[in-house]
């Protein structure tokens, strides 16, 4: 793992790699009493020639930076956010799953780690980076996702910290999602809060529906975290020829769609079998000849290196 300090607002100063192991922290940090805390996910993916793929790093970097402004915490500079992510792959290179069979997801942490007893900004940061090899986000594998919609229970409200990627969003949606996990589904879909009307995203991972050639995503405004997979796949689309639409989109909608599907860095592009709301229960389309499966198929081929990558997303590293 990689780890860098800053005290006093100064700049991060070099880091170092370690091994992977505990990290000391005062009982009055920041992070373990306010939650000043921020994660990042990114994946690594192997090559046939053996080389690793990072996709759009810089975007994490950026998101993190966003999110630092509004938890009050100073951040790595892009360069040194995506340095550190470099020398992270880099040094785990021999726990990254084969071509096609998995990768190495990546878990930059940037956190309030000095003391700090009176409610306020702590005085030393902490950022960390450390992996993990995975393989399919979802226990079922590709299955189709079964999605509950939650209508008690709010992940984000209007001027609150939806749209930045602070741990604290998440404690608060394990409720909804263990018990959502209990009734036999994959995962919880939020309304918004104030409406409980518009869809917003799912614990992990932004939404789409599919109606003929119109694909629909909620607009982020604040409450919904800005996906780089979401915003990667809205650009495939367009590039597909499909008419891609941010905006309010309001329960009713998942009635007549032909198709939902999910997007984030953990489950990449999946499938929504169905969706239960109340106790209704819809069923979508699905399978390779989906749009869902057209889009995975362009996304999944960038990200591992085996479709030309005319974007400039992926980062080569050795
Ligand atoms: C991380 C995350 C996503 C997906 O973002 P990606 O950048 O695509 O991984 C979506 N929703 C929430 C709540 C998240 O934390």
């Amino acid at each position: 793992m990689y780890s860098m300090k800053c005290s006093d607002y100064c700049k991060f100063e070099q880091g170092q790699l370690t091994r992977y192991g505990k990290i000391e922290l005062s009982p009055s940090a920041g992070v373990l009493n306010y939650g000043q805390g921020l994660f990042e996910g990114l994946k690594a993916y192997k090559k046939e020639d053996g080389q690793l793929l990072l996709f759009r790093p810089d975007q994490n970097a950026i998101r993190m930076a966003i999110g630092a402004k509004r938890m009050c915490m100073p951040c790595p500079s892009i360069d040194q956010f995506i340095d550190a992510v470099k020398k992270t792959a880099l040094a785990n290179k021999r726990w990254v799953p084969p071509p096609g069979k998995g990768s190495l997801y990546i878990r930059p942490l940037l956190m309030g780690s000095g003391a700090i007893l009176a409610l306020a900004p702590a005085p030393e940061y902490t950022f960390l980076v450390f992996a993990s090899p995975v393989g399919n986000y979802f226990r079922e594998g590709l299955a189709p996702l079964n999605v509950y919609v939650e209508d008690e229970f709010h992940r984000a409200t209007p001027g609150g910290a939806g749209g930045v990627k602070t741990i604290s969003n998440y404690a608060p949606v394990l409720k909804a999602l263990s018990r959502a996990k209990i009734r036999g589904f994959s995962d919880v879909l939020y309304l918004d809060s104030v409406n409980k009307k518009n869809l917003e995203e799912v614990s992990s991972c932004n939404i789409f529906i599919v109606k003929g050639n119109v694909i629909s995503t909620p607009a982020t405004n604040g409450t919904i975290l800005e996906g780089i997979t979401r915003k990667s796949i809205i650009e495939i689309a367009q590039d597909h020829g499909f008419q891609v639409e941010e905006r309010a989109v309001p329960i009713d909608e998942l009635f007549d769609a032909d198709e939902v599907f999910c997007t984030g860095t953990a489950v990449g592009i999946a499938s929504v079998g169905s969706i239960t709301y109340r106790d209704k229960r819809i069923e979508y389309k699905r399978g390779a000849e989906s749009v869902c499966g057209e889009l995975h198929s362009a996304l999944v081929g960038i990200q591992r290196g085996i479709i030309e990558d005319k974007k400039g997303w992926t980062v080569e590293i050795h």
